[in-house]
């Protein structure tokens, strides 16, 4: 046997599937079902009505009910067809014959016990049983409808029930013996009857513990609650979307859940499952294909830590704190206080005791804070006199945040993972317990953190996808790149890498514009157009600050931003950076800026500062880091210089060669940057300080690829207009060194062999056996002679310039950042 319950909403919103799902259940399927939606809280008002009303007066509730029975004859006839119309207003009329007739009982009596209140609900769930039943045999099964009252044996505490199982297995076994193997049974949930034969209700969402008795009657081998959400999700869809359902829970881990308010499960409804081992599936009608959550007494342990697990949040809580003072040796105030608060019928949610019970952390439902701080001040009065205790202490607005895992306690770092997920976003924990059945862990935190803490929390345990949010500042030739990037690998990074990279915000020069929910890359230059205001940095780090991962991506070329790093680091948000400029500024400057990310934390990545996406950086920190000694670093660092050398080497007119580098986005802004020899100064500077000497910008002996003159035209036209005036003299140059069989070059030579290092950028005419001759395009170059690396150099070559390689590299280094926080 099988047992299947079906939800009211289902019931009513999705009929036709609900047949479909019971039909393909089968014959040894047994079916619980709800009321159709709200039926129950419909009755309770018609209760109402009719108790409330004028003496006797019984229409209002009358026409509820009315409407009930309407609606309940659409819902089955939209999905049957209009030829059952009257068949089923028969039904239902048949069904709920005795409704009104107890309405007016209420209304002359004015009054309802909760007897009476009983048998009024028990309407719900009979016309809904009663419309499956109908609609099965529609589709040619044998169906028939059960009041589960027949054999639901429970106590006579109206309203709420409770089961005496030995004598409602007793019954089902009776009348089992006369249900036909052919017949599919839809059974009523939620509905009792007391030994004598009154009926009684199971309490409100009762139907589900119908179901699980049921099956525990019928030693049935499962049984699926479908209702209208897809499991029990790993956190409250509501603040998570990224929530999904958790494919398997234990018996334990699902009772904890739902002593935290978690609704989906009673904890009565688990009851029977612990008793008999069956395995429990919830499932949607939405969507039945899916899996849904698994809920069985396998207790996934210490081997299975990564499995998912769910974050609840329990809001309108409120903290408070007592605490003794140095004359409150042996006063008890952990047990005095909770057994004031148990017998003032108070339910403490979470209290955590300070160590040798000098104090203690208490949480209780908002609606109970008056009874609470009343049995409290009662208790301790006198010690409050006396000096024994400082004054009680509460905090409204306060969130219980709680991870359930029945890894926790096993497998270690749950606790760690938990507060550094909290701690990376500067969230404040109040108060904490690990649970003593070692299957949750809990935080009070502020109430206006509970979106962040819960997410942040779910991230960290459930989402082998990792989030990242970008706040890109620069939209030019290496921003672009970078946006369009982004929106062209976001699919593929998703599924391959679980990386969810989100560009949270981009700011140009004056204009910014963020979501919190992340931009559409590929259309971020249009919203920035449209939506962009005037950015004011503190507040964009601020809200990025907030997010999973936040990484600062500076592809500006701006001179001032090393504040900007600072601050962003000081909130704990990540660097990435193809701006040379805050790396090649003062010595000292560099300096602050590598210590604060150390201080911080974070990673600080600027691998594009120098060739481009080639390794660079990055082959060179490693040399530096694995002890070896750096003795000579020379290459070609710009790849738009040995673009220019190759062209005009080639005989193309330099100024032309220029402007045609512009064009292909490897220059920098002004090209004079470039032809002055000053980026390809910072890049020697950069690898210098990385090596690890204090060098300054000024220590670098420039020889610029074009007169002083050239360079000094701040105007672009006027610039061109001198290169071209150059051309000729430059020409010449070039003709001389082929003629010697040389190649021009600009390289850079860092000579790390001399009592004073020196640094020298400049262009130079190699010999044909350099292998710098050997650079095509772009290509740039760099060679370490090192210790290790004495006789054959380290090389690295390859596309040193260009939007594309460059906005590659700074995703790379975005990469590998988050790539270091997961640890893989
Ligand atoms: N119809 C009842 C209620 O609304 C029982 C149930 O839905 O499980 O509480
Ligand atoms: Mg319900």
């Amino acid at each position: 046997m099988k047992v299947m319950k079906f939800g009211g909403s289902s019931v009513a919103e999705r009929f036709a599937q609900v047949l479909q799902i019971a039909e393909d259940g089968g014959d040894d399927t047994a079916i619980v079902v709800s009321a159709l939606g709200d039926t129950t809280d419909q009755l309770l008002r018609a209760i109402e009505e009719a108790r409330e009303g004028k003496k006797g007066q019984s229409e209002p509730a009358l026409d509820t009910l009315r409407a009930l029975v309407d609606r309940s004859v659409k819902v089955a006839t939209d999905a049957l067809g209009a030829q059952h119309e009257a068949e089923l207003r028969e039904l239902v009329d048949r069904v709920t014959a005795d409704l009104p007739r107890l309405l007016s009982g209420i209304a002359a009596l004015e009054e309802c016990s909760k007897a009476t209140a009983d048998r009024v609900l028990s309407f719900g769930e009979r016309v809904a049983a009663s419309l499956v039943a109908f609609g099965l045999r529609q589709r040619g099964r044998n169906a028939e409808m059960v009041d589960s009252g027949t054999w639901t044996v429970t106590d006579d505490s109206f309203g709420s029930a409770a089961v005496l199982w030995d004598e409602s297995a007793a019954r089902v076994r009776a009348l089992a013996i006369g249900w036909h193997p052919a017949t599919v049974y839809v059974h009523t949930g939620f509905l009792g009857r007391t030994r004598g034969g009154r009926p009684t209700t199971l309490g409100r969402n009762g139907s589900d513990y119908t179901a699980t008795l049921l099956a525990r009657a019928l030693s049935a081998s499962e049984i699926t609650i479908w209702t209208d959400v897809p499991g029990v999700m790993t956190g409250d869809p509501s603040l998570v979307d990224e929530a999904y359902p958790v494919p398997h829970l234990s018996y334990r881990e699902t009772l904890e859940l739902g002593g935290l308010g978690l609704r989906i499960l009673h904890p009565r409804t688990i009851v029977p499952l612990l008793e008999s081992g069956i395995p429990l599936r919830i499932r949607s009608t939405l969507d039945p294909a899916a899996e849904g959550t698994r809920i069985d007494a396998v207790a996934l342990g210490g081997t299975a830590r990564d499995r998912p697990t769910c974050v609840t949040s329990l809001e309108d809580v409120v903290l408070f704190e007592l605490e003794g003072s140095q004359k409150s040796e042996g006063i008890g105030i952990a047990p005095r206080a909770l057994s004031a608060l148990a017998e003032a019928g108070v339910d403490v949610w979470f209290a955590s005791l300070a160590p040798r019970g000098n104090g203690i952390a208490i949480l209780v439902a908002r609606a109970q804070v008056d009874r609470a701080r009343a049995a409290l001040e009662r208790v301790f009065a006198a010690d409050e006199v006396r000096g024994a205790l400082q004054k009680l202490r509460t905090t409204d607005d306060v969130t219980l945040l709680t991870l359930v895992a029945e890894a926790m306690g096993q497998a270690p770092n749950v606790a760690g993972r938990f507060f550094g997920a909290l701690g990376a976003l500067g969230i404040n924990v109040r108060a904490a317990t690990q649970g003593a059945t070692s299957r949750a862990i809990s935080a009070v935190v502020s109430q206006a953190d509970t979106p962040a803490a819960v997410r942040a929390v779910h991230a960290a345990f459930n989402l082998s996808r990792e989030q990242v949010n970008l706040l890109l500042l620069g939209v030019g030739t290496v921003g672009s790149q970078v946006l369009s990037q982004l929106g062209e690998q976001r699919e593929a990074r998703l599924r391959d890498h679980d990386l969810d990279l989100r560009l949270f915000g981009v700011a140009g020069r004056t204009k910014a514009v963020h979501r919190a929910e992340g931009l559409d890359p590929t259309a971020a230059h249009e919203t920035l157009q449209r939506e962009g205001a005037p950015w004011n940095i503190d507040a964009l780090l601020d809200a990025l600050a907030r997010l999973p991962v936040p990484i600062l991506v500076d592809c500006t070329a701006s001179d001032d931003m090393a504040p900007v790093y600072l601050a962003a680091l000081r909130r704990g948000i990540h660097v990435v950076a193809a701006n040379k400029k805050p790396l090649a500024d003062t010595f000292a400057q560099y300096t602050s800026l590598r210590a604060a990310a150390r201080r911080a934390h974070r990673a600080y990545r600027y691998e594009t500062t120098v060739g481009a996406s080639l390794p660079i950086v990055e082959t060179l920190a490693n040399l530096v880091r694995t002890g070896d000694r750096v003795r000579l670093v020379e290459g070609s660092f710009s790849g738009t210089l040995g673009y220019l050398s190759n062209e005009v080497m080639a005989g193309v007119p330099l100024s032309r060669a220029v402007a045609r580098a512009k064009e292909l986005g490897y220059t920098e802004p002004h090209p004079r940057d470039d032809l002055s020899g000053k980026d390809a100064a910072r890049k020697a500077l950069i690898l210098a300080r990385e090596v690890g000497l204090p060098a300054e910008l000024a220590q670098v002996v420039v020889a610029p690829f074009v007169p002083e003159s050239i360079l000094a035209h701040e105007d672009l036209g006027d610039f061109f207009a001198a290169l071209e005036h150059f051309d000729a003299a430059f020409d010449e140059r070039i003709r001389g060194l082929k003629a010697e069989g040389r190649v021009l070059r600009y390289l850079a030579r860092i000579d790390l062999t001399q009592p004073v290092p020196t640094l020298e950028v400049g262009p130079v005419g190699v010999p044909a056996a350099h292998p710098a001759t050997r650079l095509r395009g772009s290509e740039a170059f760099v060679a370490f002679t090192t210790e290790r690396y004495a006789e054959y150099p380290l090389v690295v070559q390859g596309a040193g310039a260009g939007g594309a390689v460059t906005a590659a590299g700074v995703i790379a280094d975005v990469l590998a950042l988050s790539q270091g926080l997961r640890g893989r």
